[in-house]
């Protein structure tokens, strides 16, 4: 069976823990902490970042940080994962599903608007498979309503939005705050892992404090006070320095992971669009202001009992495609909360989505085998 999924390792993992088990010091905000965020920090541009445990840690910093309180109101997509509505509800805060668009799962910036009222905190938006959200649309109803912006970039390292003025910028750089996540399922991993990623400077100080438990440790650390206590809310959100000498060895090899997720991303395009045409199925388009990094290839079938049929031969022929996320607004725990309006593109992306494997090692020859096996046309037209 090919599999879905297969964690890639560079070879220096092993080296950098002990490293810092030698070195003595293993808990968080240690040396290899240090090199991993000013990493992020210089590539990407991003003002200031902290390592966390995971990306949903990194979106409960970004919760407190809105300040988020019962009464308060928060807009979210219906089609992502469930830690991204989790990290707002827990304070209180309700949360408002939104639409994705009719064409890819993103959250349409059209159905924003007519759900923001006085109750109004904040947007989070999901850049779905790595693919930017319409970034300006969304800033611009933002400011305009004075609302933060917090962008859920777990699958989204290493991509970039192209704005009106033809700035490209990395995605995670755009809003208010940024969340990552180096589950061993996304394009760099450390098995569990997050990054928060502030660009506003109004929430610098108060991230780090809230990272260490609400102290203020890091400036008692950087020398700037001569003692530490506790001045706020906050967690242990800070991730061991083992886990960040695992990211370290990961984060050396980016461009060469990269280079291969999104070239093994454009076989796949290559080779469906030049060997099936069939109703059956299509490629989500990728907007003009996007990039993709090859975090993810999908399909989305023209319904239900068409992906299903598709799953199963993918798996009769041997490979791991799987299915996606279901629309939140209709899970058990949140059905009776969701008023009734009806998210329809979220719920055809739930219904109708198909992952294909894509990992660092897979062979180019294997997808072309996959294709042959499963989607070619006279195939398709057989079985479907
Ligand atoms: C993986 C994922 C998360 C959670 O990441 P963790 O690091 O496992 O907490 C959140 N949002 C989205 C969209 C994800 O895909």
């Amino acid at each position: 069976m090919i599999p879905f999924n297969k964690i890639f390792l560079t070879g220096n993992e092993q080296k950098y823990i002990n490293e810092a088990l030698i070195s003595g010091k293993i808990s968080g905000n240690g040396s290899f902490t240090k090199k991993c965020q000013n990493f992020f920090e210089k590539k990407y541009s991003f003002k200031k970042t902290l390592l966390t445990t995971s990306c949903t840690d990194a979106l409960e910093m970004c919760a407190m940080l809105a300040n988020l309180k019962e009464g308060d109101e928060v807009i979210i997509p219906s089609f992502t994962f469930v830690s991204t509505a989790l990290a707002f509800l827990r304070t209180g805060a309700k949360v408002v599903f939104a639409d994705s668009y009719a064409d890819n799962p993103n959250i349409d910036p059209k159905g924003i608007e007519r759900l923001i009222n006085k109750k109004t905190k904040a947007i989070i938006v999901v850049h779905y498979a790595g693919i930017a959200c319409d970034m300006d649309a969304i800033m611009s109803i933002a400011n305009k309503n004075n609302l933060i912006v917090i962008e859920d970039a777990a699958h989204a390292i290493d991509s970039y939005y192209t704005d009106r003025k033809g700035v490209k910028k990395p995605l995670g750089s755009i809003g208010h705050l940024a969340a990552f996540s180096f589950h061993e399922t996304k394009n760099i991993v450390s098995g569990e892992g997050g990054l928060l990623v502030i660009n506003d400077d109004r929430f610098i100080e108060r991230a780090e404090i809230i990272w260490e438990n609400g102290t203020n440790r890091s400036k008692f650390f950087r020398g700037e006070i001569d003692k530490y206590g506790w001045v706020d809310i906050g967690a242990s959100f800070l991730a061991s320095d083992i886990l960040a000498a695992f990211l370290w060895a990961q984060l050396e090899a980016i461009d060469e992971i990269q280079a291969k997720r999104v070239a093994l991303w454009n076989h796949y395009y290559e080779t469906i669009t030049n060997s099936c045409t069939t109703p059956d199925f299509e490629i989500a388009p990728i907007p003009d202001y996007a990039s993709q990094n090859g975090h993810m290839f999908y399909l989305v079938a023209k319904n239900l009992k068409t992906r299903n049929k598709l799953l199963a031969l993918f798996k009769n022929k041997g490979y791991h495609a799987v299915f996606h996320y279901s629309s939140l607004h209709k899970s058990s725990y949140y059905t009776n909360k969701h008023d009734s309006r009806i998210l329809i593109n979220s719920d055809r992306f739930s219904d109708c989505l198909i992952r294909l494997p894509l990992f660092v090692d897979l062979e180019f020859s294997t997808i072309d085998q996959m294709v042959a096996d499963v989607l070619m046309d006279s195939y398709i037209k057989k079985v479907i």
